[in-house]
């Protein structure tokens, strides 16, 4: 059959932009699909953003860290110009309290030494240095707000921390995902927005493309899902479920935004800060605000939803978040009106991403991204691109799974840490830290 398209993407978040960025650089004529207006507009536009070299895997922190110099040297990743201008990368640091269950973070420095990615320990003097408006005093085990005993320390303080200076936060993730799209469109990429797939076509036991809603169908040989928090629905179609050992869901998650306590400038002066002991992260945000994350804390119910309807409005997570940060941050203004995002990631059952192809030939997946991939979206679709090349080629990659070279840490991973078919990866943190 004479195809217009080599490969169907679904999904023009930035993981799929980047799928077909690499794709279009082998050559490879793409089309994404999306069905909301414009690239990163779904769960890509609500991410933090943030870049961090640390994961709990060896395998994890590799792609983290190979992928931290792309954002390092974004124009030269993106190439070409992009009239509304590139997302700038600031490198702010990442500093993690030492706590018990991080285990006082020995097992990641065991890996960033065995990756040689730089980090330093912090004691509690240069930890006060550093953020004058910390009270190091201990509140964990984390509560909820109306928890007895809830913002009462509970003995001692914290052990200092780690500090990573490679890592920090992309202003605007939806742009970053823009210059992706023009970068991949310079490269012949084609992409269209308003488009809701509702169906995988098969044909001859492989995949022949996708029906779109309204009826029109596109035929393609490869079709990659990268459909974000609606990767299972995707899935579905394809009836390619069965086949996983490891599945995906949709996690609703709220993060707030609050503003700098009065006499510290944390949009300057702050970090990316990763704090078990009151289950959130933080990072600076423009207009010298503090976005606040959560940690997913045992006492928080997780919130699995659908991903087509679920409660889009603030709710008393806001506040828990917001009240846990001002635990540590005394002096932190809590503003009468909740702001921030409310959205969804895309979960699997470790928390560890599927990079993957699934037991449909020509119907791979990039998917389960748990809250902690944007970072790694460059990498990602270099590798995507790798591994449906070589399984387009003949190669089985469940019997021998591809390996992909990370030039800038002189590092090849294998691909088959992300397969659907793993075990559950008992190393994870099997929370957004990944
Ligand atoms: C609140 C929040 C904070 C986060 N913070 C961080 C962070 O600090 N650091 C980090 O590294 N990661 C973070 N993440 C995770 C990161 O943002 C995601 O891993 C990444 O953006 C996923 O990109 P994607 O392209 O796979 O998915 P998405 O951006 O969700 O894109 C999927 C796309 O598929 C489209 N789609 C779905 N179904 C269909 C269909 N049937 N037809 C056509 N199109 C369809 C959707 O419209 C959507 O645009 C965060 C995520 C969230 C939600």
């Amino acid at each position: 059959m004479d195809y217009s398209y080599d490969a169907v993407i679904i999904g023009a978040g930035i993981i799929g932009a980047s799928i077909a960025y690499e794709l279009a650089k082998k050559g490879q004529r793409t089309l994404n699909l999306d069905r909301l207006p414009a690239s990163g507009y779904g769960s890509t536009g609500a991410s933090c953003a943030i870049i961090r070299t640390h994961y709990s895997t060896l395998d994890g922190s590799a792609l983290a860290y190979e992928s931290f110099f792309t954002w390092k040297d974004w124009p030269g990743y993106i190439g070409v110009r992009d009239e509304r201008g590139l997302a700038k990368y600031f490198n702010t640091g990442v500093v993690v309290i030492k706590t018990e269950l991080n285990k006082h973070l020995e097992p990641i420095c065991a890996i960033m030494d065995e990756l040689g990615i730089p980090y330093e320990h912090w004691d509690n003097k240069l930890l006060s240095n550093k953020l004058p408006i910390y009270d190091l005093r201990k509140f964990s085990p984390v509560r909820r707000p109306g928890d007895p005993g809830f913002g009462e320390p509970t003995g001692g303080v914290v052990d200092g921390a780690v500090f990573f200076p490679n890592g920090g936060y992309v202003s605007d993730p939806q742009l970053a995902t823009h210059n992706i799209q023009v970068a991949a469109e310079a490269r012949g990429a084609k992409f269209r927005f308003n488009t809701e797939v509702v169906e995988i076509r098969q044909e001859d036991g492989r995949t022949a493309g996708v029906v779109l809603k309204g009826g029109e169908a596109i035929d393609a040989p490869v079709v990659v899902n990268v459909a974000g928090p609606h990767s299972y629905i995707i899935n579905r179609m394809a009836g390619v479920e069965a086949g996983m050992n490891i599945k995906t869901r949709a996690l609703r998650q709220e993060v707030a935004h609050v503003p700098s306590p009065e006499g510290f400038n944390f949009e300057e002066d702050g970090y990316v800060i990763s704090d078990s002991d009151i289950g959130c992260y933080s990072r600076p945000e423009i207009g010298n605000h503090i976005l606040v994350g959560s940690e997913d804390p045992a006492c928080d119910e997780r919130e699995w939803v659908d991903p087509d309807d679920y409660n889009r409005e603030f709710s008393e997570q806001w506040t828990a978040q917001v009240h846990r940060t001002a635990q540590r941050i005394p002096t932190l203004g809590i503003p009468g009106q909740a702001k921030g995002v409310v959205d969804l990631y895309d979960v699997t059952d470790d928390w560890i991403p599927i990079y993957d192809k699934s037991d449909l030939p020509g119907f791979y997946m990039a998917v389960g991204t748990s809250g902690n991939q944007f970072k790694n979206a460059p990498v990602a679709g270099a590798m995507m691109a790798a591994l449906i090349e070589a399984c387009e080629g003949g190669r089985d990659h469940d019997a021998d799974p591809v390996h992909f070279e990370l030039p800038n840490i002189a590092r090849s991973l294998d691909l088959g840490f992300f397969s659907r078919r793993r075990k559950i990866n008992t190393d994870s943190s099997f929370t957004v830290l990944g």
